[in-house]
């Protein structure tokens, strides 16, 4: 019994997070001020109260609507609280006997569904979110065993990775004849070096690289969208990190079993 009540304390905090991140997602590419600022309806400006901002419970009670001006508000808003409750309770239960990892599992997804949610409204990754998640990644790879060598070895794969985008982005731009990738994707793939270490930020990358491929297929294909139509690769990239963070260790091993 202890256990679940300890989950349900940890999803009421991920839903918190969720709603934080989702005031992230319209602030942050707007460049509003994203601490000071109470938090208010994007379609008549009201500032929200209390009973507002009750993650999950108030989108449910005034059924996805403002109940200033009744305008609907975005399932989004819902379904990234939802998430991040869920995220948080899966970590607790899965990984409580390895905090560090935990923490920092926790915030790789609270950060990256923001980045994915901006990217494919904005395409943009903002370095407040790519470069500081980079940061705080080191920070904790150094509080795990307080050992400058693991700290230093994450920011050469860190390094390694961003550079290994570098190019590639250089060069698909010179055979496409314009930007295939952005500055955000660059710094992201570093900050993924950092969280992933090797192995792992082989299986996020080459992750990446095949979501990423789909998404442009079913761009082209399905969406009819042209050749010059810019597509978030950044999402694709998220969310090889994500599955190479909590399994990218078994993918590898897997692999060189064959
Ligand atoms: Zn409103």
């Amino acid at each position: 019994m202890a256990q679940w009540y300890a989950c349900a304390v940890v999803a009421v905090f991920g839903a918190l997070v969720g709603s934080y991140i989702n005031m992230l997602v319209y602030r942050l590419p707007r460049e509003l001020d994203t601490v000071r600022r109470r938090s208010f309806c994007p379609h008549c400006q009201h500032v929200l109260g209390v009973v507002d901002l009750v993650p999950l419970l108030s989108y449910l009670w005034f059924r996805g609507r403002c109940h200033y001006c009744q305008q609907a508000i975005g399932l989004r808003y819902f379904l990234v609280e939802f998430f991040l409750a869920l995220s948080a309770s899966w970590l607790w239960y899965e990984y409580s006997g390895r905090k560090n990892f935990m923490i920092l599992g926790f915030v790789l997804l609270a950060v990256g569904v923001a980045l994915i949610l901006i990217d494919f409204e904005f395409q943009i990754l903002p370095d407040s979110l790519t470069l500081g998640f980079l940061a705080f990644t080191l920070f904790m790879i150094f509080m795990r065993g307080y050992t400058v060598s693991s700290t230093l070895e994450r920011t050469a794969v860190g390094l390694t990775s961003g550079a290994f985008m570098f190019a590639l982005a250089w060069t698909a731009s010179k055979i496409l004849k314009q930007e295939a990738m952005g500055g955000g994707d660059i710094k992201w793939a570093a900050a993924m070096g950092a969280v992933l270490g090797f192995p792992r930020i082989v299986v996020g990358l080459f992750l990446g690289f095949l979501m990423g491929s789909l998404i442009a297929i079913f761009a082209l294909a399905v969406l009819k969208k042209g050749r010059r139509d810019a597509i978030p690769f950044g999402p694709a990239l998220v969310l090889g990190t994500w599955v190479a963070y909590f399994w990218g260790q078994n993918l590898w091993d897997w692999y060189w079993r064959f």
